[in-house]
């Protein structure tokens, strides 16, 4: 029965890539920077879209999709800071996919909106496998988690771009070695930037914020061009 697993599994894959290819036509007409946001549930995904709104509202247009097993928590924390915010409950479903990001495009105003945040399910595993349109996938590992995550999980550390490494204000109370997470993730990712950051104290925050600055600045430029 094994030959007609793989292909099955295959034409999910394939089918998926068609709408994410769609979806990120719609994002580059809009000029909208994407990012597919992954991680291990409690990493600090929801607390690190809280931080990084707070130091860049009134300056760049965010709009979130929480992805979430259950429950509408996590894009109510959200809309409090006075975000758009769509939730997407999976039903159990361990992952985003490029058709649920269509479906939670049609509840959200894109007018005004320069990033767009997607908040992945919490899960190191198949999120890596479905392309959402994201223009870049982020990761955050929490020192919590330790230092082997990158041995486990391999290929969620080499498909990002950025590696969050968060909780650092934890790290004298841990076994986690941060020297062994930059070395196993650098021969698995060499050209993955990793910023070090706590999103309790804000500690390591700026050069995130500058990063994402700057992909913002580059697809307005983009979304100007087409205008002119
Ligand atoms: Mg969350
Ligand atoms: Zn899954």
């Amino acid at each position: 029965m094994t030959e007609i697993k793989v292909p099955v599994v295959r034409n999910i894959l394939q089918a998926n890539e068609r709408l994410a290819a769609e979806n990120r036509r719609r994002f580059d007409e809009a000029g909208i920077f994407v990012v597919n946001l992954m991680s291990s549930p409690g990493a600090g995904k929801t607390s690190l879209l809280e931080k990084t709104i707070d130091a860049l509202a009134g300056r760049i247009g965010i709009a979130v999709i929480e992805g979430d097993l259950q429950s509408s928590y996590d894009a109510e924390r959200i809309q409090k800071k006075g975000v758009q915010a769509v939730q997407i409950n999976t039903d159990g479903g361990c992952h985003l996919d490029g058709n649920m990001i269509q479906i939670a495009l049609e509840s959200l105003d894109l007018s005004g909106v320069d990033l767009l945040i997607i908040e992945n399910v919490g899960n190191l595993v198949c999120p890596a496998e479905f392309n959402l349109g994201e223009h870049e996938k982020i990761m955050i590992l929490s020192v919590a988690e330790g230092d082997d995550k990158p041995v486990k999980y391999p290929l969620m550390f080499q498909i990002c771009s950025v590696l969050l490494v968060n909780k650092i204000d934890l790290l004298p109370y841990t076994d986690c070695d941060m020297s062994k997470i930059r070395e196993r993730v650098g021969q698995l990712n060499a050209r993955g930037k990793i910023f070090e950051i706590s999103c309790r104290t804000g500690e390591g925050f700026a050069p995130w914020l500058s990063w994402i600055e700057e992909k913002v600045g580059e697809h307005r430029t983009l979304r100007a061009g087409k205008q002119s």
